[in-house]
């Protein structure tokens, strides 16, 4: 890939498409390739075809993807597997006849058994049960692995999967119902703040562990493994750490300031218990992730208020 290269973002304007887009430009790449959903739907196999025979890309990140938290999963499994099945589908299919040279297909550490081993190697994929709030999304994940590996086999197609962990930083979602938790506890938090509430409520028992990622450095990890990586195996992207939500709704409380009670609420789904990659093979390729997660929240909190927070109203 040099600076040159025509590079295909699907799902630019998501949080994992928009930090490699901002990578890229960084760096100093001039010709970056995107559509908007209006301009490309992703789910019309005969539009995605006619777009990569026109433009001809040459690398593609496929991040263009039907996402939500816990509850999102849970309550839309139809539109999960659905949407990104055909998503990945119409993609990785039309970018190998059209000639795309290489293809970074990203999935989810949610592929992996609920039960894993901790820390989860990629050897243990499919190896046993999924968490069932979020299995559609995950199927569909593991599907496009297999067809990245299958199509590498066959047509020897250049295609690599990453798995990262949970995600945060600047362009999340922030919707309460379907976010997921890093972004929902910063609204929550700044909230209760703002109105001087004397609790927070924070789903689950506050035990499951979680490891997350600034985007910014997983963005920096896929152009990395664009550049190095050209394997049939899917390399996890992480940070090798992880905290208890008890743990991160502390950290947001420092990062908003807020001053009163975190209440914790049962009768909400926990979750898979425990959710941390194991990076060996990452390390291995001469990357590590650089973003500690104090910093990265007071940075995504930060942006938050500036784009997201509804404006204060100001005594004249
Ligand atoms: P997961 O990593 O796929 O389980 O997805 P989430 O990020 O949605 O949830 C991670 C954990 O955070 C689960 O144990 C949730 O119950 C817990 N959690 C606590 N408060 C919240 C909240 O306000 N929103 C979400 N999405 N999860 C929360």
């Amino acid at each position: 890939m040099d600076k040159g290269s025509s590079i295909y973002i699907a799902g630019h304007r998501g949080l994992v498409g928009s930090a490699i887009a901002r990578r890229l430009r960084a760096l100093g790449f001039t010709n970056i390739l995107t559509r908007t959903h209006k301009e490309l739907d992703l789910l019309e196999q005969a539009a995605v075809r006619r777009f990569f025979e026109i433009e001809k890309p040459e690398y593609v990140f496929l991040a263009a993807a039907k996402v939500g938290g816990i509850h999102a999963n849970d309550s839309y499994p139809a539109e999960f597997i659905r949407d990104n099945l055909l998503i990945q589908t119409n993609v990785i299919d039309a970018a190998w006849r059209s000639g795309v040279k290489k293809l970074c297909f990203l999935g989810s550490s949610c592929i992996y058994p609920k039960l894993a081993p901790q820390p989860i190697n990629e050897k243990h994929l499919l190896t046993g049960p999924l968490e069932p709030t979020n299995e559609w999304y995950a199927i569909a994940k593991i599907a496009g692995i297999k067809m990245c590996q299958a199509y590498r086999r066959q047509y020897d197609f250049s295609a690599i999967s990453l798995m990262p962990t949970n995600l945060y930083g600047p362009g999340d979602n922030f919707d309460l119902q379907s976010s997921h938790v890093l972004p929902a506890l910063l609204r929550k938090f700044h909230e209760a703040k703002e109105a001087g509430s004397a609790e927070v409520v924070v789903w689950g028992t506050g035990k499951p562990r979680r490891e997350f990622l600034h985007v910014d450095d997983m963005a920096d990890a896929s152009v990395h493994l664009m550049r190095v990586y050209d394997e049939e195996q899917i390399v996890n992207v992480g940070v090798g750490q992880d905290v208890t939500i008890a743990e991160l709704a502390e950290y947001v409380r420092d990062a908003v300031g807020y001053t009163g009670r975190v209440v914790f609420d049962p009768s909400m789904p926990d979750g898979t218990p425990r959710k941390l990659l194991d990076v060996t093979r990452l390390h291995a390729t001469g990357w590590r992730a650089k973003v500690p997660l104090d910093e990265g929240i007071r940075q995504t909190y930060e942006w938050y208020l500036e784009n997201v927070a509804p404006p204060r109203l100001m005594a004249l």
